[in-house]
């Protein structure tokens, strides 16, 4: 019986397509000629159309016209296109702003906006979420049956806050809901007796801003989760004419890359496909970094909904908005959009199909330049890739059955941020995620990436970098995964504030943990940033950086100790059984060599194998498996842009491109093979 969850059930093959922005070349039709022509030349099975055309569509308030839309919607379809048609939130017309100002925003030192940009709309305000439900109706009504259309794409990029006066009212009702309409509870929760802040009525209560309290940790979290779920409501505001008239049809939003303002994980539960935006710095320093760092994200778009994901956007060369602006080289190009999938893409899309004239992405990289053709190396390498797609279309849907997981928690990131204690700048939070999901992806294992509060049943290992703040709910949940027989490894800072931010009474970590773990946390050195320590594992010193904890066993077994500092001779790493499982507790970050042994060691003991017959890659090698329950199918990827690496397959396997069998296979730099068995 094999399985298949398609991103897009609608159509269930790869999308290969772009942001298309037709409506930038209205006056002159012979483009629009062009682009079916290139589409079609660039291998290209989707545009996805309208996030920004609202002053197209409606010109005036109440006047529509949607004939730029019929008209494009219909080339496609022609063209044997599909469609991921966008609601036109992220910016809206002008006169809407001109007639409302209700729906621009106000900042954190209290202005509001003029009419500018685009994203800058407030998410609470009645008319703004009035006007975006009709021309979405409008929208669905007009398209919702097209067989062109094949999904969703709502607005564009949420983000940011605002802190009007609608806003704070909001914000307020969310808290008095919260605490049960009891300002003495929320006082307590907020440890509002400190610096005699007690509120006397949620009226007094304001968002932090630049001019209003920001030193109640509490608040400043729960303004986070407001900000969240205000968002999660306007995105079922926007989605409910939608869901109403084309029920058949999915619904996604695009996420992105170290994305801050959101909890997506939260998010996730209101959309039907997870989708992102994908821009990593290639080529600024080790690729192979840049690789694993842009594989996290992949992989946590892919964990949030448990099934395939869309690369929404990604650059076919450069972008325009970062430091520096370099294009992807030779290789890099097609290998970059085949690392989607490897991870569990059912597309590679790209920002954007054609090169703005003017504005402010004239100079962002394109499928089509500003040449006009399908002549350019860009323009090539986007052809191969859609015929790499084509080639292998029997794995869209397929699914990644990961038996190891990393947890990322966006309540955690914004409490440590909150947090006046350890290294006041920079926790280095996603970094530690980063260097324990690299333990995986450099050895070939699929790896999840996961909330505290997700269900660890079907994995073996979970990592739990830096998880400071850890409430009632997270106990239990890590508590019972090892009882079940999983290998859990926490870090220093692990139980330490719960879920409003007031720290663990008793010890840490927080409550049952203790006996989980076998050990209590004492305290804790911060090095400087040039200091080293260092842990004996295993017979082998390493090198500590940034944070030592002090702990003592109480059941668990040392397997690392310090080898300097006033704790020398004091256990840097142990492991304890709790349950039918074990949990190993690392008391201090390292530099990379002793995280290797360790998980050299614990991933032999519970038999937890990469893709490859090696659990050793080379460098900048890494393998991915996708699988529709009968057969499975592995993506070797090579980043490092010098070094042909050989490697051996667990077994003789087919190549989906070339059709041979091969069991040793040569990876020169920058490629790519796909293999099934
Ligand atoms: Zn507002």
């Amino acid at each position: 019986m094999t399985t298949k969850k398609h991103a897009c059930p609608t159509y269930p093959h790869f999308l290969h397509g772009a942001d298309y922005n037709p409506e930038q070349w209205i006056h002159d039709k012979s483009i629009w000629d062009k682009d079916m022509e290139l589409m079609q030349l660039a291998n290209c099975n989707e545009m996805t159309v309208g996030i920004f055309s609202w002053a197209k569509l409606e010109p005036q308030e109440g006047q529509f016209d949607f004939s730029f839309l019929d008209e494009i919607i219909d080339r496609v379809g022609k063209n044997g296109g599909k469609v991921i048609l966008s609601t036109p939130s992220g910016a809206r017309p002008h006169w809407l702003a001109d007639k409302y100002p209700e729906v621009l925003r106000v900042g954190p030192d209290g202005v509001r906006e003029h009419f500018r940009e685009r994203h800058n709309h407030c998410f609470t305000s009645p008319v703004y979420r009035e006007k975006v439900q009709i021309i979405n109706r409008k929208l669905a009504e007009r398209y919702g049956q097209n067989p062109t259309v094949v999904a969703w794409h709502i607005s564009n990029e949420y983000s940011g806050d605002c802190r009007c006066p609608l806003c704070q009212q909001a914000f307020r009702d969310f808290l008095r809901k919260k605490y049960d309409n009891d300002i003495n509870k929320l006082n307590l929760a907020y440890w509002t007796t400190f610096w005699s802040k007690t509120f006397d009525s949620f009226d007094q209560i304001e968002p932090p801003g630049k001019y209003t309290e920001t030193g109640l940790h509490g608040l400043n979290l729960d303004w986070r989760r407001f900000v969240t779920a205000q968002t999660m409501s306007f995105i079922e505001n926007e989605t409910a004419p939608i869901r109403e008239l084309s029920p058949h049809l999915p619904v996604t939003i695009n996420m992105m890359f170290e994305f801050y303002d959101l909890n997506y994980h939260e998010v996730s539960k209101v959309i039907d496909i997870a989708s992102w935006d994908s821009y990593p710095e290639w080529h600024n320093g080790d690729d192979a970094d840049i690789a694993q760092k842009t594989a996290f994200w992949h992989d946590l778009y892919r964990s949030l909904k448990k099934r395939p994901f869309l690369l929404m956007e990604s650059t076919p060369s450069l972008v325009n908005w970062k430091p520096y602006n370099k294009p992807k080289r030779p290789g890099l190009d097609v290998l970059s959009s085949i690392q989607a999938v490897a991870h569990g893409s059912d597309s590679v899309q790209y920002f954007q199909w054609r090169k703005s004239r003017g504005s402010s992405e004239k100079f962002h990289g394109a499928v089509v330049g500003h040449d006009g053709t399908g002549e350019t190396r860009v323009f090539r390498s986007v052809q191969k890739t859609g015929e790499v797609l084509k080639a292998i279309d029997q794995i869209a849907g397929t699914v990644t059955d990961a038996k190891a997981a990393v947890i990322f928690d966006w309540e955690n990131m914004w409490a440590l941020d909150n947090c006046q204690g350890y290294a006041l700048a920079g926790k280095k939070y996603w970094e530690t995620c980063y260097a324990f999901h690299k333990v995986f992806w450099q050895r070939g294992i699929d790896c999840d990436i996961v909330s505290p509060k997700a269900d660890l049943s079907g994995y073996q290992i979970v990592a739990a970098p830096m998880l400071y703040l850890t409430d009632e709910e997270t106990v239990e949940n890590l508590t019972s995964f090892v009882e079940n027989g999983g290998t859990l490894c926490g870090t220093y800072m692990l139980g330490t504030v719960d879920g409003t931010d007031l720290c663990w009474l008793g010890g840490i970590p927080a409550g049952k943990l203790k006996d989980v773990f076998g050990i209590t946390a004492e305290e804790i050195d911060t090095l400087y940033p040039v200091e080293r320590q260092h842990a004996q594992l295993f017979g082998k010193e390493h090198e500590l950086v940034d944070y030592c904890e002090v702990i003592h066993p109480s059941s668990a077994q040392v397997l690392a100790s310090y080898t300097d500092g006033y704790y020398a001779g004091t256990p840097a790493v142990t492991i304890n059984s709790y349950g039918k499982g074990q949990a190993v507790y690392i008391a201090c970050r390292d530099t990379g060599s002793m995280k290797d042994d360790l998980f050299d060691h614990l991933l032999g003991n519970i038999g937890l194998a990469g893709n490859l017959a090696d659990s050793s890659l080379p460098h900048g090698v890494t393998a991915h498996s996708r699988t529709n329950g009968e057969t499975s199918y592995l993506f070797l990827e090579n980043y490092d842009p010098a070094s042909t690496a050989d490697v051996t397959l667990k077994q003789p396997m087919t190549d989906l491109l070339t059709g041979e069998t091969v069991h040793h296979v040569t990876l020169p730099p920058y490629s790519f093979r796909i293999f099934k068995s």
